[in-house]
């Protein structure tokens, strides 16, 4: 399965609480629904804590399920 970006997943600007190392890229398998998604999300490298945006968790969701759809 291809990685999925979101641009509310920037990583840019973005920084660990625990350990404040920059958050990186990383993809991520989320579980939504019945389905399965790998999207790349800020992640720490260091405690493997991963950002996932407000904006993502509040209904971005329902898009990337759209992408999916689509292919
Ligand atoms: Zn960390």
């Amino acid at each position: 399965m291809s990685v999925i970006r979101v641009p509310e997943a920037d990583a840019q600007g973005w920084s660990c609480d625990a350990c404040g190392e920059p958050l990186v890229p990383a993809p991520v398998d989320l579980e939504y629904l019945d389905s399965r998604f790998t999207v790349e999300l800020p992640r720490c490298a260091k405690c493997g804590f991963v950002l996932i945006p407000e904006a993502l968790a509040m209904g971005k969701m329902l898009e990337v399920e759209k992408l999916l759809e689509d292919k």
